[in-house]
């Protein structure tokens, strides 16, 4: 693990943190919480604007997340004041996170903030570079925390933000001690940033801010400072005229009826969109399987893919903890270093963990050697490991079943054309229905390859079969997921699930007896000399399609007119699908994205168009 990326803290002797590397305070020790809501709830006239905010997301951004203490003080406010229409999106930059016990001593020093507190710590990402998206309050405030230094992450963020912010709290240690991120490009980002009426305050009052500032574009005020402090600044943008915003009245249709439309489903309502959701059936194909572990792809590069999978990964278990705590287990998954290439291969990983590279999170991997990964369960055999301490397993079928209750949906025979009319587009089913919707997003799966042809996009679909085998005394104290060339999960009533096979260009949907033989062959043979799977027997076999992509990104984004995508999810689906899914309905609905405008673009289905 690396410690790199997180704050270096001390507590002082009033018991608040200091931050070691900038010998600097993250609040005052008189009163940090009447400070942040002095400097800048008041001085960006909120909870005021609430009332009048003409739209249904009002956006704040904030330099340097630090303790959350701001946050913290605008969540309180905004369930006091704001009308229940309006939700929050709360941004923040930080490029040296809080360890989770830091933040969790910091923030005892505010028990009139405990339950909000507790909610974001109980949410608090780990530290790796990127956006990492977690939903607050019942759904009311999403938080994107930008990991990174401001100064790189804003042009990854800014062209998926552009006039949308309504407020910025200019925070971030004092300029003269922290001189390398109060530069104008910082105030010109705040600018282009800003939507009409945007304000934005700061505690401090050094004149090259107030002039970078006026430069960007913002008029700017002095101010009495807090307490003792003499000055403080505030200001706006003069107003450019409002953008038109997103159209929430049409209804949206989500085709599929797995986990990406059951995500995309959840995410539109929440976003204020009337959602019908179209399907032969529920969880009947991929996202069907009696269990499925949920872990990241990580690589030693930082890769797209690794990128990807390491942010999915953290809002797909806050997603699922929030939505299906029914269904869903954080038992931990353990991948083993089965043989001298995964040996290898994870060493890479573990190193780049250790020497920075993507600087995994030792929240999200651990490196362990055979003695320690025998300490997860004495029944694994002695190899070598990576950890997730976080990952775990979910029941695919319940868990979508939970996320569709209380979503329209309408039953259909499987589409097998898209055409586009007039008012929208045509769905063409296998039983001669031509059903005519407005606006669509395709999410079936499999079904993807054939309706997107006329499209000319590289699709595959991939056979995957699924053995479950009856518990033996052993294997029923298995306390977490094991990955080794295929996978094991702990038992779920009386059964495991042994999986998958990995067929491409197989669209045959009966089991085979040759698969389930291949499937325990390689349970025993990886987990060799452990002998317990010799004793397993199977009892059952499922087959379903997985619909991938040749880079194994998923492919999110708009096709056409009034037709979007989320697809590609392959053997990944329910560790991809929540993210995908909200930053899908984050570009209908015109809010900032969850995700680097790079990444995003790398998602996009036109990067497999057959000529590129
Ligand atoms: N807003 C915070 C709160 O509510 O607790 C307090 C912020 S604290 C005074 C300043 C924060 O800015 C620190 O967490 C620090 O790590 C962060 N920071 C400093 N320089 C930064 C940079 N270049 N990019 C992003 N964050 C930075």
């Amino acid at each position: 693990m690396t410690d790199s990326l997180h704050a270096q803290i001390q507590f002082n002797e009033f018991g608040l943190p200091v931050a070691t590397a900038f010998d600097d305070i993250y609040f005052t020790n008189e009163n940090g919480l009447a400070e942040s809501q002095y400097v800048f709830l008041q001085h960006n006239d909120l909870p005021e604007r609430w009332q009048t905010h003409p739209q249904s997301t009002f956006v704040i951004a904030e330099s340097g997340f630090g303790t959350g203490l701001n946050l913290l003080a605008t969540w309180q406010l905004f369930l006091e004041h704001a009308p229940e229409h309006l939700s929050l999106h709360f941004i923040s930059f930080e490029k040296f996170p809080l360890q989770h016990d830091d933040l969790r001593r910091a923030l005892a020093a505010f028990p009139q903030l405990k339950t909000l507190a507790d909610e974001l710590i109980a949410a608090y990402p780990s530290a790796e570079p990127g956006c990492h998206r977690r939903v607050l309050a019942q759904g009311r405030i999403t938080l994107d925390i930008w990991v990174g230094d401001i100064l790189t992450q804003l042009p990854l963020w800014l062209p998926h933000a552009q006039e949308r912010v309504n407020a910025w709290y200019l925070d971030g240690f004092a300029p003269d001690k922290n001189p390398e991120m109060w530069q104008q490009p910082l105030y010109d980002a705040m600018a282009s940033s800003a939507a009409a009426g945007c304000t934005f305050a700061t505690f401090t009052a050094a004149g090259a801010v107030r002039r970078g500032l006026q430069q960007a574009g913002f008029a700017v005020t002095k101010a009495k400072g807090f307490g003792r402090k003499r000055e403080m600044l505030r200001g706006t943008l003069p107003s450019n005229t409002p953008p038109e915003g997103p159209d929430h009245t049409t209804p949206i249709t989500v085709v599929g009826g797995g986990i990406a439309a059951a995500c995309t489903a959840v995410e539109l309502q929440r976003a204020g969109y009337q959602v019908e959701v179209l399907t032969p059936g529920i969880a009947d194909a991929a996202s069907g399987n009696p269990q499925g572990a949920v872990y990241p792809l990580l690589h030693a590069q930082r890769s797209p893919l690794a990128e990807f999978f390491s942010v999915a990964f953290g809002y797909a278990t806050h997603f699922y903890q929030q939505h299906t705590p029914a269904h869903w287990f954080p038992s931990g998954v353990v991948q083993l270093a089965y043989n001298e290439a995964r040996q290898q291969r994870y060493q890479k990983v573990s190193a780049a963990v250790v020497d920075g590279g993507p600087g995994y999170d030792a929240t999200t991997v651990q490196a362990l050697d055979a003695a320690a990964t025998q300490q997860l369960w004495p029944a694994l055999p002695p190899y070598p490991s990576l950890y997730y301490p976080q990952g775990g397993w979910l029941r695919p079928g319940a868990v979508v079943q939970q996320l569709l209750h209380g979503v329209a949906h309408h039953s259909c025979a499987p589409l097998e054309a898209i055409e586009a009319c007039p008012e929208g587009w045509i769905l063409r089913t296998e039983d001669g229905q031509a059903i005519r919707r407005e606006r669509v997003v395709l999410a079936c799966g499999a079904g993807l390859k054939q309706l997107l042809q006329p499209f000319s996009l590289a699709l595959q679909n991939v056979r995957g079969q699924v053995t479950q085998v009856s518990a033996s005394k052993t294997s029923a104290t298995c306390p977490l997921v094991v990955c080794y060339k295929g996978y094991f999960t702990p038992v779920d009533q009386g059964q495991h699930c042994v999986g998958a096979t990995y067929a491409r260009d197989d669209e045959d949907l009966q089991a085979r007896a040759t698969d389930t033989a291949e499937n325990l062959a390689n349970l025993i043979d990886n987990l060799a000399p452990a002998t317990w799977p010799t004793d397993l027997t199977a009892c059952a076999d499922r087959v379903a399609l997985r619909n991938t992509t040749r880079d194994h990104l998923p492919m999110v984004g708009a096709l056409a007119n009034n037709l979007w995508v989320i697809g590609g999810l392959g053997s990944r689906g329910f560790t991809a699908a929540p993210l995908a899914a909200s930053a899908l309905v984050a570009t209908l609905a015109q809010t900032p994205l969850p995700l680097s405008a790079n990444l995003w673009q790398r998602l996009q289905p036109q990067r497999l168009q057959a000529d590129d």
